[in-house]
């Protein structure tokens, strides 16, 4: 029944790469990742038929899945050559993470939600990515076991950039955070030289709320 649902999916599929394509994504890795990708298989099951819609879907607990052309872009920008280890922050459904394990040598990524946590290592472990860690816990203070990441991307927008986050990057590293209200942020890039690092903003974005040490008190 999976495998009907897969072939039934892959043209849907292809044509969400096409649309990457028109939408100005050029570098071939990424999208590759996303033909590799099922994205029908991070999205809850009443959902399934929106899943290679160009747009942000609910996953349980408040969170979404992002838009497929943000992540395409948020991978863009990177620049990942396939070395890489990389730094996720904020797991929700899993699928960036996926995308990116087909980009770089290891992925560490970090959820605070225990339910979304364990749904997407289901989906990550079905999906059959074996460079994948995963924790559970606030990742606005890194993962400093495993530092320092040649790239790290937050997939919430915080008040500010966690200077722990910036701490945990390589010499040359970069990191992608949406800063600033709850409502709306701009997406900066950060990439780091020596003891110094340069800030770009890149573009204005809507993500959920970086929650934690580093990001917004709960209340
Ligand atoms: N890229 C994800 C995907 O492909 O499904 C979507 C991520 S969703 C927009 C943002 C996620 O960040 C949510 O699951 C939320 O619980 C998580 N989050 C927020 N603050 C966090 C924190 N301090 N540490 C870890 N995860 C956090």
């Amino acid at each position: 029944m999976a495998g009907a649902v897969d072939g039934q999916m892959g043209g849907a599929r292809r044509r969400l790469v096409e649309l990457l394509r028109d939408k100005g994504i050029r570098d071939l890795a990424v999208l590759r990742a996303f033909d590799l990708t099922p994205r029908h298989a991070f999205v809850p099951t009443g959902l399934r038929h929106r899943a290679y819609e160009d747009s942000s879907l609910p996953i349980g607990s408040g969170q979404t899945i992002s838009q497929p052309s943000i992540h395409a872009r948020y991978l863009e920008l990177l620049g990942l050559k396939g070395h890489e280890r990389v730094l996720e922050v904020g797991t929700g459904s899993g699928y960036q993470t996926v995308l990116l394990s087909h980009l770089v040598a290891q992925v560490f990524t970090i959820e605070r939600i225990a339910s979304l946590f364990s749904m997407a290592r289901d989906a990550i472990n079905r999906a059959g990515a074996t460079n994948v860690s995963m924790l559970m816990g606030d990742g606005t203070v890194g993962w400093r076991e495993y530092a320092p990441y040649d790239a790290i991307l937050v997939s919430a927008g915080g008040p500010g950039v966690p200077p722990a986050l910036i701490e945990q990057l390589t010499d040359g590293g970069r990191l992608l955070i949406p800063v600033g209200t709850r409502e709306e942020q701009t997406l900066k890039l950060i990439a780091k030289h020596g003891e110094s690092h340069v800030v770009s903003d890149v573009a204005p974005v809507r993500f959920v709320p970086l929650f934690g040490t580093q990001g917004w008190e709960q209340h």
